[in-house]
């Protein structure tokens, strides 16, 4: 009996071997061989300048508050259109929340939205590359250059994915990513956080390791560590590094299989599009696809939901996000911007297809068989 859930975890099956041998090492708190195999390996493959383990995507995006030194009454630029925690590491350091508007034609951040946003109070732009799409960074890195503002990606879902020529993560000064299970790579929970701008490089680290200079210490530059200014406990275990070691070198392989998943759905959905049904994922010509999610979007709610309600019917199970930040419960009472049209056209009109690497060949014919059958 066919029955497709929305995701699966990737398991490499190398992952056991890894944390054996990192008990066996006697290591297992973190900042140990496997964290820096992984840092290694990212800064080797995407020449990122700096980076660092973290427990998840959003310990990243909090080290990134501290590191800005986000203070009460500053303001940060985002889109609405994102996971909680984008919005969240800011607002706990006291920031006022600034919501801009997707593009018409995709979810991304819309430039021209955060252009009309600057405040003399703006610290901040954080943009997400939706679906591991890539915004359109060179507009937004020369807003922020114009107006001497910050930029941080929030890279969660990025991973091996480029603007032109340059990896995603390695263009704002800082960058984030996520290893949470429903990411293309993943550690169950886990993160990263990449640091691009040079004066930013020693105050990571000190953040890291909960506001102390226990890294310089170990690395014998100084004589003892103490407490010099605020961090938290943001680096995973050892036991998490090396189960993420396992999956890295299987990169490749996932990012192939997901592709070829991707290309199906969107050669096989064609005539959803041609015959008006819903519109298929647009990408920008300035970037790369990393095939992290393949999306529907339907003209509005009562349309979606009736399509996901089929879908369900023949064991197949879509999901949509993400609900708008600037109408959620906790937020819409501050909200005072304007209509944000476009990001709430994707919170409503927007659904997710399975995509994941154990995903089979026969269960992707399935779903495109059962999308053909589908009346409107
Ligand atoms: C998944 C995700 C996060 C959070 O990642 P965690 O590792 O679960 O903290 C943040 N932002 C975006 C855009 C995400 O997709």
């Amino acid at each position: 009996m066919i029955d497709i859930p929305f995701n699966k975890a990737f398991v490499s099956g190398d992952e056991m071997e890894y944390i054996a041998d990192a008990i066996q090492r006697g290591q297992i708190s973190g900042n140990g061989y496997y964290t820096k195999k992984c840092q290694e390996f990212f800064n080797k493959r995407y020449g990122f300048k700096k980076c660092l383990l973290t427990n998840s995507c959003t310990d990243a995006l909090e080290m990134c508050a501290l590191l800005l030194n986000i203070q009460e009454g500053d303001e940060v630029i985002m889109p609405s259109y994102t996971f909680v925690s984008t919005a969240n590491a800011f607002k706990l350091r006291g920031a006022r929340i600034i919501f801009a508007d997707s593009s018409d034609d995709h979810p991304n951040i819309d430039p021209e939205s955060i252009r009309r946003l600057i405040t003399e109070q703006t610290k901040a732009i954080v943009v997400v590359h939706y679906g591991g799409t890539a915004c359109d960074m060179e507009a937004i890195m020369d807003i922020a250059k114009l107006n001497n503002i910050m930029v941080i990606e929030d890279a969660a879902q990025s991973i091996d994915n480029h603007f032109k020529n340059r990896p995603l993560g390695s263009i704002g000064h800082l960058a984030t990513f996520s290893f949470h299970a429903t990411k293309n790579i993943n550690s169950g929970e886990g993160g990263l956080l990449v640091i691009n701008d040079d004066r930013f490089i020693d105050q990571s680290e000190i953040i890291w390791e909960k506001g102390t200079n226990r890294s310089a210490f170990f690395r014998g530059e100084v004589e003892k560590y103490e407490w010099i200014a605020l961090g938290s406990s943001y680096l995973p275990s050892e036991l998490t590094a090396a189960f993420l070691f396992g999956q890295l070198k299987h990169l490749d392989k996932v990012q192939a299989k997901r592709k070829k998943i991707w290309e199906r759905y969107y050669k096989g959905l064609q005539d959803m599009e041609n015959e008006g049904i819903c519109v298929l994922p647009k990408l920008p010509e300035y970037s790369g696809n990393n095939a992290h999610n393949f999306y529907l979007l339907f003209e509005d709610i009562d349309k979606r939901n009736d399509f996901m309600a089929y879908l369900k019917k023949h064991k197949i199970h879509s999901v949509f996000h993400y609900l708008a930040l600037h109408s959620s419960q906790y937020f819409k009472h501050k909200y005072n911007g304007k209509p944000l049209i476009n990001c709430d056209k994707f919170t409503n009109g927007l659904l997710r297809l399975p995509l994941y690497y154990d995903l089979k060949e026969v269960e992707v014919s399935y779903i495109l068989d059962c999308i053909k059958n589908y009346k409107f």
